[in-house]
């Protein structure tokens, strides 16, 4: 298409009624009709969907549109349904369609009626549906969720890893989108090697969320208490509670229930007819919160959710990051509380234990991030950000001052011996022993294991008596995030001393370690 010819406004006009592009979507747009490559990275709620339904409506031809979730693919086709005389505008192509349905389908494509053809990555691998696609019009294909080809991603789907193959085979040329909110530098390195799209322009736009209040609470016994009064602090308000097991979800909504709190749980054990039924109760605001497993959310459009509460802290910054987004939305208020304990990292990685060991060695990593998230006492959006690779002023950056570490900075101390002191013990322990063992060592106890390597007999057993369990075990994982030890991948947790802490052995240089976190009596 040649872009002096067409009137990108008055089609976003004409379509869905919109007077303006939102952020990036202009440029994404205007790159697709060019026939070019593109690859779209946008949080969620960034409008990523237009970038391709507008070019798809305006040209000729059919887009494919790949997307992971069904109940999504229904959405948006009744959507663009809606804005149309045509049913046959849009469609889903998957498995649950009958033969009539299909025919049907395959009818309004031929026609050249089917502006928009949402179909799920594995039924694009069917040859049937291939064969048939090969013949056709496509316009281009909108790979949406593209971060499902990543293994570093947090939704993994290895289906996706043959779609280019199958673009190929559908035409020469077909201009390709890849479209994500997940935007680690790793991430989007795969999705360009995967798709082979080198060449593709890269639009994409801040990860900040300004009005997003980021807040890291210790994880005690008290969690449930601390819960409801945040809760009841915010009465009236819409507010999401993540929990990890759906025994939980359901102990915690009754909790909040008999304190007074208008809460319904929602995880994936329930029927469709309860799911949609709580689901509907929040967004209709009969309820005020939600206790939820992570099967809450994707694509719940909730302008107004006023706090995002995780009882237990997520295997990864990304979903961290996904499932806060869901504040806030309308750019109001968005308080992100999480509590933290680091037994339940212990937990999330008891889960990982029995996977293929490049998978644990990535969730592992993925888990590490986290770790030094909740832990750390720098400006929490800095951090965020700077692990979707963007750069972000702690002073003067929008939002900066949103942030429970910067309202309330954290103590540190100087721990340059105690880091000298956990080193020797590895070091002189040949590197065998996890945390549990070199803290035995560094306190001066006692188990089989110790005695077995006669541990109690070298000369730095008990060198950190003066210090108690907790401590140890703080600082060995503040050890970790720093680079200065690493664990084990095959029987993991096994720690060594790195290249960069075999230097500190050499050179010791400062060590700054947070002091407030409430460290776990094991
Ligand atoms: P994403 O896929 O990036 O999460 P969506 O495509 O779901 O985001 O869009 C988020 C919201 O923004 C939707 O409600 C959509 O209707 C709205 N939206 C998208 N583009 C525009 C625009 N140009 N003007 C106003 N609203 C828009």
């Amino acid at each position: 298409m040649n872009l002096d010819e067409i009137d990108l406004g008055a089609s976003l006009k004409k379509y869905f009624g919109f007077s303006q592009f939102k952020g990036l979507q202009e440029g994404v747009i205007e790159n697709i009709v060019q026939g070019k490559n593109s690859f779209v990275i946008m949080p969620t709620g960034g409008g990523k969907s237009l970038c391709y339904q507008l070019p798809a409506l305006m040209q000729e031809g059919t887009a494919i549109v790949v997307s992971p979730l069904i109940a999504l693919m229904k959405n948006q086709v009744d959507a663009i349904r809606g804005i149309s005389s045509e049913i046959g505008i849009a469609h889903v192509l998957n498995s649950s369609l009958t033969k009539t349905e299909i025919k049907q389908v395959k009818k309004d494509v031929s026609d050249g009626v089917t502006k928009l053809l949402y179909v799920a990555p594995e039924s694009l691998t069917k040859e049937e549906y291939v064969d048939f696609l090969q013949g056709e019009k496509i316009s281009f294909v909108a790979v949406d969720e593209a971060h499902c080809i990543s293994e570093w991603g947090h939704d993994f789907r290895p289906e996706y890893r043959n779609l280019k193959s199958i673009v190929q085979r559908l035409g020469d040329g077909i201009p390709l989108i890849a479209l994500t909110a997940t935007a680690t530098p790793k991430v989007q390195e795969d999705i360009i090697k995967n798709l082979g799209i080198g060449d593709a322009k890269v639009f994409k736009a801040s990860f900040n969320r300004p009005n997003l209040y980021y807040e890291v609470r210790p994880k005690t016994q008290n969690v449930d208490a601390d819960i409801i009064r945040f809760v009841k602090q915010n009465s009236g308000k819409s507010g999401i509670i993540y929990c990890l097991s759906r025994k939980r979800v359901e102990e915690l909504a009754q909790v909040l229930q008999v304190n007074g709190v208008s809460a319904v749980p929602y995880h994936a054990g329930f029927d469709g007819k309860t799911r949609s039924k709580h689901q509907d109760m929040f967004l209709m605001e009969d309820v005020d919160v939600v206790v939820a497993t992570i099967a809450f959310g994707m694509g719940i459009d909730k302008p107004d959710v006023r706090f995002v509460i995780h009882h237990d802290i997520p295997k990864s910054i990304e979903s961290y990051y996904q499932e806060t987004g869901r504040a806030g939305r309308d750019g109001g208020e968005g308080h992100c509380l999480a509590f933290y304990s680091y037994k339940d990292i212990e937990k999330l990685e008891k889960f990982m234990s029995g996977k293929p060991v490049a998978e644990q060695e990535i969730g592992n990593a993925l888990l590490q991030e986290i770790v030094a998230y909740a832990e750390t006492s720098m400006s929490r959006r800095k951090f965020i950000l700077h692990y979707f690779g963007e750069e972000f002023d702690e002073v003067n950056g929008d939002g900066a001052e949103m942030d429970d570490n910067i309202r309330n900075p954290k103590e540190k101390q100087e721990a340059m011996d105690d880091v000298l002191k956990v080193i020797q013990v590895v070091v002189g322990t040949s590197e065998k022993f996890k945390s549990k063992e070199v803290v035995k060592a560094l306190t001066g106890k006692i188990n089989a294991l110790i005695s077995s390597h006669r541990t109690e007999e070298k000369n730095f057993f008990g060198i950190g008596k003066d210090r108690d369990k907790g401590y140890w075990m703080a600082l060995i994982r503040q050890m970790l995030v720093a680079g200065l030890m690493k664990k084990e991948i095959e029987q993991y947790g096994i720690l060594h001393v790195t290249p960069l802490g075999k230097e500190f052995l050499i050179k010791p240089t400062s060590f700054l370690m947070t002091m407030d976190h409430v460290y776990n009596k094991e």
